[in-house]
């Protein structure tokens, strides 16, 4: 069942266009990201689905309905805004209460209703205290109390950890997965954090100057990247330009601009138009060693030009002798590092790489 349908939507302001022609499914009880730089229209598309922004062009659908003339206190999804948007001068009760559609509702109900809402996100006991009493994980949580009240089908949350320092975010990616889970309900989420989006997400759309890249798990979205964009925006990676010399079934024949000749094993057919392609390798798949390697393809010789400790990896940037500079990630073995303007052996499978039409 699709909870939320885009169909080819467009959203342009003065002059501008926000989102061109973005297609989505997203399914019941899916937790679903939105994932692209700052500025590629994240917010605008969470905007569209929540009704505060209407379609220049094409249709938004919630559980099989249009919605394109359905105001946002209509629709059957709540939002968790990027600031909280909490009133500082309400108690966190009357915050939550204020969350409740204006309805029919007894004084009892209404309790109830904030009670149980408070009790998802373990907040109970706060009920009486004020926004500035609480931290920054506790206000996050007011603030998905609030937007849960209404008990509606579909969360939508802008960058809702974005406010939360690097430990703090951590538990609360951890608690907004629980919820999600306990829940059972569709959230629509947007990010710039790649690796929140990887972590969290059942399914992940790439956004990238308005469109969508890429839709898929986050496995695909990281293995199998379909353009430069994504394979450089999702994680670390080395992208190397060139063009195609031979194509024999599913393994490629690279030349670089550089000189280096690669080779691309595929998992099908090659599908892309024209010779010209980007390879994409990541730092973790490259090998690195102090004499050369003899192994089947794309072995390269080259000098250390930066070494990174990170603890359990090392980081090394290595040129090569034609002039690309590649970065590798090891996992740290405990040896001596070595030193800069060390000669430096490199090699990874064909599988391992990926060519990207250009
Ligand atoms: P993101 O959330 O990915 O950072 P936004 O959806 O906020 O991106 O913005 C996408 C583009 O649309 C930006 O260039 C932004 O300046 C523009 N934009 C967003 N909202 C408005 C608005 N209300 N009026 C004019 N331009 C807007
Ligand atoms: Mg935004």
């Amino acid at each position: 069942i699709l909870d939320v349908e885009l169909r080819k939507v467009f959203k342009v302001f003065d002059g501008e266009t926000a989102v061109r022609g973005v297609d989505l499914d997203i399914q019941q009880g899916e937790f679903f990201s939105i994932l692209g730089p700052s500025g590629c229209g994240k917010t605008t598309t969470l905007r569209l689905i929540g009704g505060f922004e209407t379609p220049s062009a094409g249709e938004v659908m919630i559980r099989g309905k249009s919605m394109n003339q359905v105001p946002p206190y209509r629709r059957p999804v709540n939002t968790v805004f990027q600031s909280y948007a909490l009133f500082n001068h309400m108690s966190i009760a009357e915050n939550i209460a204020f969350g409740l559609r204006i309805g029919r509702q007894s004084k009892a109900e209404i309790e109830q209703r904030v009670k149980d809402a408070l009790r998802l996100v373990k907040m109970e006991s706060f009920a009486n205290r004020f926004p500035s009493q609480l931290s920054g994980g506790q206000q996050q949580r007011v603030a998905l109390a609030r937007a849960l009240v209404n008990r509606p089908a579909v969360v939508l949350l802008d960058e809702p950890l974005g406010a939360l320092d690097l430990k703090l975010r951590k538990e609360m990616q951890v608690e907004l997965s629980n919820l999600h889970r306990d829940l059972g309900l569709t959230f629509v989420m947007v990010t710039h954090d790649q690796e929140e989006a990887l972590s969290l997400s059942d399914r992940i759309a790439v956004m990238h100057e308005g469109k969508i890249e890429q839709i898929g798990t986050p496995s695909a979205i990281y293995e199998r990247p379909r353009s430069a964009f994504v394979a450089d925006f999702i994680g670390e990676t080395n992208l190397l330009a060139g063009r195609i010399e031979t194509t024999n079934s599913t393994t490629l024949q690279i030349r670089t601009t550089s000189g280096l000749k690669i080779t691309v094993e595929l998992d099908d057919p090659w599908q892309g138009n024209g010779s010209s392609v980007v390879v994409s390798v990541r730092p973790e798949k490259i090998n690195l060693s102090l004499s050369p390697i003899e192994d089947e393809g794309n072995c390269f010789e080259g000098r250390l030009k930066n070494i990174m400790y990170l603890g359990a990896h090392v980081h090394y940037l290595v040129e090569l002798t034609g002039g690309d500079r590649l970065t590798v990630l090891q996992r740290n073995s405990n040896d001596p590092l070595p030193s800069t303007e060390t000669p430096i052996y490199i090699q990874w499978l064909p599988e391992d790489s990926i060519a990207l039409s250009h």
